[in-house]
């Protein structure tokens, strides 16, 4: 593999409009990290290319600009000395190589002009180290000054360098060897996870948008439980997500103990995981049950309860989202919704399932009830084989009556069928409490299926509301 060249991952014309540029420039360039990474592992068309320059990557990216019809503007990002053009939806980023030291207490380096190797080894892992030349005298050779593609073979993240020294100095390569390890199914390397442990601390002077960042992408792999497992091993996950760590441990009183609520979420994770891309569908599932440490119980009669967990976690999830920098807007409130609603559906699939409870169900859920069925099912987490069985086959029911209920109730986007100005026409009211009074009854009524969803019987019942209530008609 090392000795072939690697000219096929060049195909796309951008690679040689950068060879004519640089060599017009009379400096050297070169393909690295994520894109030659994934190009070796067949990871699919990379979204962006990083481009490193011996010498001004801002001149290159400059004169590549130039040179390649149908590309944007550069973007110039002076104090990083990196600028970055747009091509056909891919970005470009241009750096010229460097070499980098560190102070302990900022991320951010002291920076000089350095090689090709220099540049190489300030990248954080081996197999984001890897680079192909685009000169001319060499044009599709890889450079693996660290064996990055014996890591790729092998599967494993490891550090160029010291790994106590590369983490130490940046601090968000912890998170980051993470999310690759899950991203790519490897496994980080013994001395990697060891320095991970030691210099978990350090993760504090790491913003949390940047953390978030790397959990977002933990939760879109395919098996988020790894991310989080080694998050736990490594002891980072208290200074990240303090929350999750709270619901770890069985405790047994009087014979009685109650699961493991971290390991079962990161099983509900992985299960939902198989089931949706929304990654905020997937954020609630992480989050469903962080509300049982502060409300766990024990009693005497019936044994340990989370009495208004989900209530309590809801309120969890705006906090969590606050301190990480999660957006604040329908997003969160999603997962709010899911949070709060996460038991109703087991709730109503122990019972016989009423058509009305149903109708609460859908008209609560909204548009979110289908979500919300697949968080639950997520939840069936039991090894017994029976009560799988069971629990798989109530929801199956449930989402059945849903089917039936939705159809011919259609609750999911209840609009009420009697409008305040119509109330207000027929009894001659101004804006009062009554209207809201007889449009509440009209809802009550058709959840209930007391009367269906329809204009008529909606009338009919506002008129006797109104009698009721001694309201004159017009
Ligand atoms: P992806 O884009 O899929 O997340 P990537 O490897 O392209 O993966 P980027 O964050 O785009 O990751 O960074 C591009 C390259 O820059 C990496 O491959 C790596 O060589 C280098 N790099 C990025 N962040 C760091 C860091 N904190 N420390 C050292 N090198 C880094
Ligand atoms: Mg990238």
């Amino acid at each position: 593999m090392t000795n072939r060249t690697h000219e096929e991952a060049l195909k796309n014309p951008v690679f040689s409009t950068i060879s004519d540029a640089a060599k017009e420039l009379s400096l050297d360039s070169y393909v690295i990290g994520g894109f030659v990474r994934d190009h070796l592992l067949q990871r699919g068309t990379p979204k962006d290319i990083d481009i490193v320059a011996i010498g001004s990557g801002i001149e290159l990216a400059k004169l590549v600009a130039k040179k390649l019809p149908g590309s944007s503007e550069v973007s110039v990002f002076k104090n990083f000395g990196t600028a970055m053009i747009k091509f056909q939806d891919i970005e470009i980023e241009f750096v010229g190589a460097r070499k980098e030291s560190y102070h302990r207490d900022s991320r951010k380096p002291v920076v000089e002009n350095g090689s090709l190797e220099d540049d190489q080894k300030r990248r954080d892992f081996t197999i984001n180290a890897l680079a192909i030349s685009l000169n001319s005298r060499d044009y599709g050779q890889l450079l693996d000054p660290f064996d990055g593609i014996g890591d790729l073979k092998r599967q494993l993240i490891r550090t160029p360098l010291d790994p106590d020294i590369t983490y130490s100095d940046d601090p968000l390569r912890m998170m980051r060897a993470i999310r690759f390890a899950t991203q790519l199914n490897f496994i980080i390397h013994p001395e990697s996870l060891q320095a991970i442990a030691d210099n978990k601390e350090r993760i504090k002077i790491i913003s949390n948008e940047r953390i978030v960042d790397e959990l977002h992408k933990i939760l879109a792999s395919a098996k988020p439980s790894l991310g989080f497992s080694l998050l736990h091993e490594t002891g980072l996950l208290p200074f990240v997500m303090p929350e999750l760590v709270a619901l770890e441990g069985i405790e047994e009183i009087e014979g009685q103990r109650h699961k493991d609520n971290f390991w079962h979420t990161l099983e509900v994770v992985d299960n939902i995981s198989q089931n949706t891309d929304n990654v905020w569908l997937r954020w609630a599932a992480l989050l469903h049950d962080i509300g049982k440490a502060p409300t766990k119980k024990f009693d005497k009669k019936i044994g340990w309860t989370f009495h208004g967990h989900e209530f309590i976690g809801s309120k969890m999830v705006y906090k969590l989202f606050k301190r990480l920098r999660l957006p604040l807007n329908e997003k969160m409130k999603f997962v709010q919704k899911m949070v709060l609603m996460s038991s109703r559906p087991i709730v109503l699939s122990e019972d016989f399932v009423t058509d009305s409870a149903v109708r609460r169900l859908i008209f609560d859920a909204g548009e979110h009830v289908e979500d919300l069925m697949t968080l639950c099912e997520a939840d069936i987490t039991t090894k017994n084989p029976k009560k799988q069985k069971r629990y798989r086959n109530n929801f199956k029911i449930v989402r059945q009556k849903i089917e039936e209920v939705e159809e011919r109730d259609h609750i999911r986007n209840f609009q009420p069928p009697i409008s305040g100005e119509e109330i207000m026409k027929t009894f001659n009211l101004k804006p009062s409490k009554e209207i809201g009074m007889i449009k509440e009854a009209i809802k009550e009524a058709i959840l209930d299926g007391e009367i269906p969803n329809e204009y008529k019987a909606a009338y009919t019942l506002m008129l006797r509301k109104g009698e009721e209530m001694g309201l004159e008609g017009n």
